[in-house]
């Protein structure tokens, strides 16, 4: 990975924003940064150099993986051991503007940090300097993306295998947990979705010990960390004979999911991927239902920018990474998503590891 240049490209984002420095404190950013993967660190850049703080848990670790830094091993609380280096780097009496991620820094910290700084330094939240340059990926970020959404996608065979009457939803995701395991995953993306029957109404429910019922519809929502990066995928089936309700709204989102990819490509605002998905069920008479936003970014994090929805005004450009994930929930009955990741490219977008969406009833 680039760190140099990220870091080299972060001074340049800094002094257009009229800092001198920025005290990085969010771990994927930090990764992002210089490499490190610990739980625990600290990243100071300044505009001549970036020095790293850890704890001595991490002493072999950060020799091994930081780059572009130097390491500062501290026994005592780590702010403390940043700002002794930043006081003594920095002797000069003109006031120096000091960034802090607010995102990411407990106002207990910010306390701590601004009693023990010196008078001249004046500490300024910072805009997400980083999370913007995270949302365009380079080609090796591309390559790793790939390669866990495309580990992600073989888990939804593990859950077709099982799903079916009778069974928990939390076997099903322990199914798919243990081969995201054993095919290399570091971990889940998040808590893997397993909502059956009327569950499935419920956008974000979590597998339960519920028993999967016939008749409805079982989200499954799942993705795995590989070297860092996050998959995040949706599909939705049906158990037992499919109603010609629920074959019309699965279809409809279907149907909203490929007009929002369609639209998905470089200078087009996000809003308008949002609005080529609701269009879709607006037509059907389903717009209510859908209550979520189109998608978001991945990367390093599940989350991350930029936000598929209304109102945003971030343009697509090409390297970002976005899900595309409409979905129509029927409070009390069911609901249906269908999500995939795509890739902006020069032309338009690819679907990393394109698999089969259409319905199907197990
Ligand atoms: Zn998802
Ligand atoms: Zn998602």
């Amino acid at each position: 990975m680039d760190y140099s240049g990220r870091q080299q490209r972060l001074r340049e984002a800094l002094r257009s924003s009229r800092l001198d420095s920025l005290l990085v404190t969010h771990l994927p950013n930090i990764r992002y940064l210089c490499g490190f993967t610990g739980s625990a660190g600290t990243l100071l850049i300044t505009p001549a150099s970036s020095i790293f703080f850890t704890d001595g848990r991490y002493t072999d670790q950060a020799r091994e993986q930081v780059q572009g830094a130097r390491i500062v091993i501290k026994r005592k609380l780590p702010l403390a051991a940043v700002v002794q280096q930043f006081a003594r780097s920095q002797r000069e009496s003109r006031s120096i503007r000091l960034g802090i991620e607010g995102q990411h820094m407990t106002v207990e910290a910010r306390g701590a940090l601004s009693a023990l700084l010196p008078h001249h330094v004046r500490l300024r939240e910072a805009p997400p300097l980083v999370e913007r340059a995270r949302m365009i990926k380079d080609a090796e970020e591309i390559a790793l993306i790939g390669e866990a959404v495309g580990v992600g996608a073989g888990l939804y065979d593990h859950a077709l295998a099982a799903i079916g009457p009778g069974i928990r939803e939390v076997e099903v995701a322990a199914k798919m947990e243990y081969a995201a395991r054993t095919s290399g995953a570091e971990g889940m993306s998040f808590e893997t979705i397993i909502a059956s029957g009327p569950r499935s109404a419920l956008p974000h429910g979590r597998a339960s010990s519920t028993p999967i019922e016939p008749g409805g519809f079982v989200v499954c929502d799942f993705g795995v960390i590989l070297h860092g990066y996050c998959s995040d995928r949706t599909r939705t089936v049906y158990v037992g004979a499919a109603t010609a309700e629920a074959r019309r709204v699965y279809d409809a989102v279907l149907e909203s999911q490929l007009a929002a990819i369609d639209a998905v490509g470089p200078g087009v605002a996000v809003g308008k991927v949002d609005r080529a998905a609701r269009r879709v069920l607006e037509k059907k008479g389903l717009a209510r239902y859908f209550t979520h936003s189109t998608g978001h970014g991945v990367g390093l994090e599940i989350h991350e920018a930029p936000r598929l929805a209304q109102g945003q005004q971030e343009i697509l450009r090409p390297g970002m990474v976005v899900t595309i994930e409409p979905g129509v929930y029927l409070p009390g009955k069911w609901g249906v998503r269908i999500e995939d990741m795509v890739v902006v490219t020069e032309r338009g977008c690819e679907v990393l590891s394109p698999t089969q969406k259409e319905f199907m009833a197990v």
